[in-house]
């Protein structure tokens, strides 16, 4: 991957950046995505956020190669804290970190999305922290995508302002994947299914402390729930 031929993961997450978005790429690595996004004419203007002063380092030289400085700025920083107010940012990418850190990132930068439409996210693992600080922080989901490469599967949530409500299995796999239940969605809550029950099979052989019977109980009503999604 480079960037001028993103992953199919990334040219997912390219694909729900508007035309014309002033874009903050939070976790940026090479930045990739936003020297992508520039070249092909789709942004004139983006910040590339870094914590780790290597990806960092990498981030300002893929820039500077691509003779890029003058619109994309790449800051060493901590999650939001890349984001200025007059950088008039839109649009947020947050790609290739679990649910949790992107979650948590987001959390710690409530007073960066004041001015924010849209906020692009593909957790590597559970996508529910990010559905569930949605809920709380007045953000609905607008899209969705799932789909596999090199044998992994990735999901996309997107989110803009608004209020909405999910049940709980929509909070689990996503309103919008649940909808579309495509082959790939399938395949990665059967994987997740299957897990579990290896799992909670292992853990009747483990003793009957409060805390393992609470974790079989967490297991068997994960299985239900996605068993249901799995039957239609
Ligand atoms: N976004 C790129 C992608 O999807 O291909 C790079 C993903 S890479 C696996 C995750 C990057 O996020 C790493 O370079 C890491 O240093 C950075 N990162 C992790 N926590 C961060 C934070 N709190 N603020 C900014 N960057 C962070």
């Amino acid at each position: 991957m480079n960037s001028e031929k993103l992953s199919k993961r990334l040219e997912a997450v390219a694909s729900f950046v508007e035309q014309g978005a002033i874009l903050a790429d939070i976790g940026s690595d090479h930045a990739y995505l936003p020297c992508n996004l520039v070249k092909a004419g789709k942004i004139s203007k983006a910040i590339a956020g870094e914590v780790v002063k290597g990806p960092y380092e990498s981030a300002v030289r893929n820039v500077r190669k691509k003779g890029l400085s003058d619109v994309i700025t790449v800051r060493l920083a901590n999650g939001l804290e890349a984001i200025q107010e007059f950088d008039g940012v839109d649009t947020i990418s947050i790609a290739g970190m679990g649910g949790p850190l992107i979650a948590s990132i987001l959390k710690s930068g409530m007073d960066k999305l004041q001015n924010v439409k849209r906020i692009i996210t593909q957790p590597n693992i559970h996508s529910l922290s990010i559905r569930e600080w949605a809920v709380q922080n007045g953000w609905k989901i607008i899209d969705e995508q799932i789909l596999k490469e090199d044998n992994k599967i990735y999901e996309i949530v997107v989110l803009e302002k608004g209020q909405a409500e999910y049940d709980e299995l929509e909070m689990v796999v996503g309103p919008i994947l649940l909808k579309q239940k495509s082959e790939v969605f399938i395949e990665k809550w059967k994987q997740e299914s299957d897990e579990w029950k290896r799992i909670l099979a292992a853990l009747d052989n483990a003793g009957d402390t409060n805390e393992i019977e609470e974790r079989k109980k967490q297991l068997q009503k994960n299985i239900e729930l996605i068993g249901g999604v799995l039957k239609h």
